[in-house]
């Protein structure tokens, strides 16, 4: 706790005690939260933060109408999922009606990396291969299975070798119309026939649709068609990663892979479906899940339990009911406005990036214009300061994550862009 004093001090040391070496926390200055509320959160001393960074709670901190669906549900029944249940079977169709006819099963899970390590296995099952396809600083998920489709986890940088990654879908200076959807195109081809020779085979290709650890790729829409076409057609799976993109945070729908005009076979959830509380899902063809449960099946004590239902029932009436998604679009196009203006005054900021609410902003060294991660490190410190919570991302590190809650208003994105100057004219400050 070196430099820290006082109360944030002991805390960080006692969580070091338990935590031991997995214990990762934000800013140089650890913030000890107690509360939050919409698009704040508030420290022990009753400070208030600027949340342009939690897609979790994704409708708002602590939104009072998903917190009395959680405490109504869990006063009624918390239970596993072995019964029958209207609050539960109610939501499993309504999040189905949002999806692709070709999508007709949910399985729930409780977080997004249990979600991706089922979504890999029917990928496997259903093809008899092994082989995947990721972004080369893509992150999937925790368990074994899922870290080895996730680099951006794997310190040395080397994936086994029955995957492939390919390089993230960044504009080029000079590309015309087609050209971004063509190199990936090829990228994820050439990863095809690697994995066919070498006798892997092709299992699928994962992608977070937004591909926010690569660092926020969503133009030009529908760049990922040619990739994903050339895996089906190849006899291997699809699968939407949605944890990030997910639950209208891109603007144009409920779903990221929507944007691109694809068809997955697997989509995967998790983060903001339940607002906080813990829920995801597999969304998949019928005639996947059927194949996979007749070797294995696939049981969930907790994955779709009464009281996530109910979360997640709540959520989906609130975005459609507040205009969420109508709202991610408006604001995140005023918020990318704002920030590419700032862009023409200070030299620290390369690309502005993003869809709906999900912006990716390159903090540059202002004379080479090349990443400056630890130039970004000190502007997300500084705006942690001025009590304002943003993150980073991508392969160097140097990619603002500007990822607010839905809720968030033209005012709030003015509060950001305002502190993000300050931090650059004054990175002292
Ligand atoms: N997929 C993506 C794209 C993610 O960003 C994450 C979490 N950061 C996961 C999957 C894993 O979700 P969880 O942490 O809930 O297991």
């Amino acid at each position: 706790a070196e430099g820290l004093v006082g109360r944030t001090a002991e805390m960080v040391e006692r969580r070091r005690a338990t935590a031991g070496a997995s214990s990762v926390l934000f800013y140089r200055e650890p913030i000890e939260m107690v509360r939050a509320s919409g698009v704040f959160m508030y420290d022990r001393a009753g400070e208030r933060y600027l949340d342009v960074y939690n897609n979790v709670p994704s409708v708002g901190h602590c939104h009072p109408r998903v917190v009395e669906a959680i405490a109504r549900q869990a006063g009624e029944m918390a239970i596993h999922t072995r019964y029958l249940n209207d609050t539960v079977q109610g939501y499993s169709e309504a999040l189905l009606a949002t999806l692709p006819a070709s999508i007709g099963n949910l399985v729930m899970t409780c977080t997004g990396s249990e979600s991706n390590d089922l979504a890999l296995r029917l990928a496997m099952a259903t093809t008899g291969a092994r082989g995947f396809i990721v972004t080369e600083t893509a992150y999937h998920g925790n368990t074994s299975l899922v870290t080895e489709v996730s680099p951006s986890s794997l310190k040395g940088g080397a994936v086994p070798p029955h995957v492939r990654v390919v390089p993230m879908p960044a504009e080029r200076d000079g590309d015309g119309p087609g050209d971004l959807a063509a190199r990936f195109a090829g990228a994820v081809a050439k990863a095809i026939g690697e994995l066919q020779a070498s006798g892997h085979g092709l299992a699928g290709l994962i992608v977070d649709t937004i591909f926010s650890s690569d660092g926020v790729f969503a133009d030009p829409p529908g760049f990922l068609k040619p990739a994903v076409e050339a895996v089906q057609a190849a006899g291997g799976i699809f699968i939407a990663d949605e944890v990030q993109p997910g639950f209208g945070r891109t603007g144009a729908g409920l779903w990221g892979f929507a944007r691109h005009g694809v068809t997955p076979d697997i989509v995967t959830m998790g983060k903001p479906m339940g607002n906080g509380y813990p829920m995801g899902g597999v969304a998949t063809r019928a005639d996947l899940l059927e194949r996979f449960c007749e070797s294995v099946g696939y049981f969930n004590t907790f994955g779709g339990n009464t009281v996530a239902a109910a979360a997640g029932r709540a959520v989906l009436e609130v975005i459609a009911g507040e205009g969420l998604i109508e709202n991610a679009e408006a604001v995140g196009g005023y918020l990318r406005a704002g920030l590419r203006q700032l862009a023409g005054r200070r030299p620290e900021i390369g690309a502005v990036r993003g869809a709906g609410l999900f912006v990716g902003l390159d903090i540059v060294d202002p004379d080479t214009r090349a990443p400056d991660a630890r130039r970004a490190g000190a502007v997300i410190n500084g705006l942690r300061r001025r009590h304002v919570l943003v993150g980073a991302a991508g392969p160097f590190g140097h990619t603002l994550k500007i990822r607010p809650p839905l809720c968030f208003s033209r005012e709030h994105a003015e509060m950001f862009v305002a502190a993000l100057a300050d931090v650059l004219e004054r990175p002292a400050g």
